[in-house]
């Protein structure tokens, strides 16, 4: 029996959901891993998450479909970019194949959050790792815990998809060779100064450029660019500091072989942004967000999209995406895990 939400309202906050899945890794190996109706986390004051922030996380959705199945959408990617981010920091590899187990154990578990075809709202799963043995030198944590829960969420856009106003940012989000891309805990916490001062000034985002040179774009604080040309192509950002996203990999894999354009993947200067059409920010919360104005020091860049709507290019990439998710359209093989 569907949780008695008001599904359509629900904003994008923590919503306790009945059980979610721990493993533990000691002594060299994960245990077997189980659900548990226990929320709370306890935890030694010197654990390594606590002291040197040694964490990584991930996030994706199940759906109702069109037909009233559960599904998720490309776990796989989600359980091979924790892998990445685990390794980064020292941390043991929680195995793909344990991890898509987890994410159907969860969800099964949950089943009743899950929101209903049409409502527009989804099922977020936040999976994540930290070093939960005492630490007080600097080094990795002995043990550690993998854990996921989920939480119902409401649809992103309310009454529509109105285009955002972003700024360029004076602070940097990745170093050169630094941790930008993994999803670690220590790229939000230090990107958190930067949004709230840019949502006190007006700003919806930040627009980060590459911390070495600042003349190319790199991404926001948790969306990849995309960007559409006046000749109709695609270009987003490359770099080895952008957080890969499944989303942003998924748009332009549907742009190149389910709607006939030409994808660029390639570094963006900072100086061709005026010359494009259409901007819009990728990642699993929104799926596309349209930007319609983009802040720099005093000067405004104005995408010919406008402050109205998004953009007809981002607009038909966003409507075969989200209609592969919730069933509409068939999927490339591989991306849709339907739950039993
Ligand atoms: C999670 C994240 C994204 C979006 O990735 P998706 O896999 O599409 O959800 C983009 N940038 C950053 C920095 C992120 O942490």
């Amino acid at each position: 029996m569907s949780a008695n939400l008001d599904w359509s309202n629900l904003g994008f906050s923590y919503i306790k959901t009945p059980y979610r899945y721990v493993a533990r890794f000691k002594d060299g190996k994960w245990s077997d891993g189980e659900l548990t109706a226990d929320d709370k986390v306890v935890l030694t004051e010197c654990a390594g998450v606590l002291q040197y922030a040694q964490t990584a996380f991930e996030g994706l959705k199940a759906y109702m479909t069109k037909d009233g199945k559960i599904v998720t959408f490309r776990p796989d990617l989600n359980a091979e970019r924790m892998e990445q981010s685990a390794a980064r920091l020292e941390m043991p590899v929680f195995p793909k194949e344990k991890f898509l187990e987890a994410v159907d154990m969860v969800i099964s578990a949950n089943k009743d959050y899950v929101p209903p075809y049409g409502s527009g709202a989804t099922l977020y799963l936040r999976p994540f790792m930290f070093g939960s043995s005492a630490v007080i030198g600097v080094k990795p944590a002995q043990e550690y815990e993998f854990r996921m829960f989920c939480t119902p969420v409401g649809p992103y856009f309310k009454g529509g998809a109105k285009p955002i106003t972003i700024r360029v940012s004076d602070y940097d989000r990745a170093a050169p060779r630094g941790t930008g891309h993994i999803k670690a805990g220590l790229n939000y916490a230090m990107s958190l100064y930067a949004i709230v001062d840019a949502h006190e000034k007006g700003f919806d985002e930040n627009m980060y450029l590459d911390a070495a040179t600042r003349t190319y774009v790199e991404e926001t604080g948790g969306a990849n660019f995309i960007f559409v040309t006046k000749d109709g192509k695609v270009v987003t950002p490359k770099s080895d500091s952008i957080l890969p996203s499944i989303t942003r990999r998924s748009l332009c894999y549907v742009a190149e072989n389910i709607l006939g354009m030409t994808v660029e993947h390639r570094p963006v200067r900072f100086d061709e942004v005026k010359d494009f059409a259409e901007c819009g920010l990728c990642g699993t919360a929104a799926v596309i967000s349209p930007v319609g104005k983009i802040y720099d020091h005093g000067k405004e860049i104005c995408l010919p999209s406008g402050m109205e709507e998004m953009g007809p290019v981002t607009k038909k990439l966003y409507d075969t995406l989200t209609g592969i998710q919730m069933g509409r359209l068939p999927a490339p093989e591989g991306w849709i895990r339907e739950i039993k």
